[in-house]
């Protein structure tokens, strides 16, 4: 029986690997942090995890996650509305919509689940959704299970933005939606340009927070708080596992409406286990600390401005950003692989993109930066970039 597919599967797999596409994963020996260990014995700086509080090894969310596992225990052993809600995750819902300024929240394994569980119980056929083009695969997946209209424009683009709800204006509702921060040039969906545009053609917003929310605006409340617009978008989605400590969740909020619907309707909320207290507990005392300080944002955007001016003095091509995302342009792809090769033997891990995850000739060292590195840690890498580039004769 299974011969015939696994000659097809094999092939399959040789063709990724000759179109140089194949993904390998290393394998790190240590917690996350600004300085990990990799199963070779090589100990690297981390420039490529999505760890930009530096929470995902926390000694307060580690007690804290104890902490629950001792009082709540281990697992669940159910979906939400049989008996796996606790008292923390009631908890955990009012602290999310408080951060964010909005009504009410909802919790899901991973933002993954609530893009892919928040259109399908919103809207149906008679209405529309106009995503930007750019987009994370799990709203581009999540608007795939709702019979709405399909839009899509032009990565930030208002003028195509505006054709497109031209367009859907037959409809009996709009939905604009577009990810906070682009995970790849690290810039901000235009938001004063966006809402001026759903209230001239009458579209609700959602935005993806996931690259953003801890990172974005002055105290990490992401970009409604950039645009000082909170509580001024309908429905915000966003993950536990990036800037919020890194291990595992995600999470609708919004108009408190729109929330009570989809934990009536919302299948990844109603047909998947709850998150397990321990991680639902680190969650509470991590917006715990959000509240009480931002100390750790002061941290992160000056290492960012830190690094680009380093870095645009030592001659580097670097796209504009407003997250803690720096794209490094080399623009050729074999070159973003050598070079992130070159930077791994310097001690630096970061990763090198090219078409088809970026635009062709548009290959470049994407670079994440932490509130966890220290000054030492970003000297380092812009050395090591500056070594590299010289030696690749990227820059004199
Ligand atoms: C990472 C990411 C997600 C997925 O988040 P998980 O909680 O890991 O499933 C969704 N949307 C965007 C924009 C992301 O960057």
């Amino acid at each position: 029986m299974y011969g015939k597919i696994q000659k097809h599967l094999q092939k399959e797999l040789e063709s990724i690997k000759e179109a140089g596409l194949f993904k390998e994963e290393r394998i790190i020996t240590s917690p996350q942090g600004a300085e990990i260990e990799l199963d070779t014995g090589e100990k690297v700086l981390n420039f490529c995890a999505n760890n930009y509080l530096g929470l995902s090894n926390h000694p307060s969310l580690i007690e804290a996650a104890k902490e629950g596992l001792d009082t709540r225990g281990y697992g669940l052993s159910s979906v939400r509305f049989i008996c796996g809600t606790q008292d923390l995750h009631k908890k955990l819902e009012k602290k999310i919509a408080e951060f964010f300024g909005t009504e009410d929240s909802i919790l899901y394994a991973a933002c993954f689940d609530a893009n892919g569980g928040v259109f399908e119980p919103l809207l149906t056929s008679e209405d529309a959704i106009i995503s930007d083009s750019l987009n994370h695969a799990s709203i581009i997946d999540g608007v795939r299970l709702c019979k709405a209209q399909r839009y899509r424009y032009k990565n930030a683009d208002m003028a195509d933005l505006e054709e497109k709800l031209k367009i859907a204006q037959d409809q009996r509702f709009r939905v604009i939606v577009t990810d906070a921060v682009f995970s790849m040039d690290g810039n901000v969906a235009p938001m004063d340009k966006i809402l001026e545009l759903a209230e001239k053609y009458d579209a609700l917003v959602m935005i993806d927070e996931a690259h953003s929310a801890g990172v974005v605006g002055k105290t990490g409340r992401g970009i409604t708080e950039l645009f000082d617009i909170r509580g001024k978008v309908e429905i915000i989605t966003g993950t536990l596992g990036k800037s919020f400590g890194g291990a595992i969740g995600g999470f609708t909020t919004g108009k408190k409406e729109i929330i009570e619907l989809l934990r009536q309707r919302s299948r990844p909320y109603l047909f998947s286990n709850s998150l397990p207290p321990a991680v639902v507990n680190a969650g509470i005392k991590m917006f715990d600390m959000m509240a009480e300080t931002h100390e750790l944002q002061d941290k992160l955007h000056d290492n960012t401005r830190y690094f680009m001016d380093k870095m645009k003095n030592a001659g580097f091509d670097i796209k504009p950003t407003q997250s803690a995302i720096i794209a490094v342009m080399l623009c050729d792809a074999k070159l973003s692989q050598d070079f992130a090769a070159r930077m791994l033997e310097e001690g630096i891990y970061v990763i090198g993109f090219y078409y088809p995850v970026v635009p062709k000739g548009e290959a470049r060292i994407r670079v994440q930066i932490s509130a966890a590195h220290e000054k030492e840690h970003i000297d380092k890498c812009i050395d090591a970039f500056i070594k590299v580039g010289k030696d690749l004769y990227l820059i004199k």
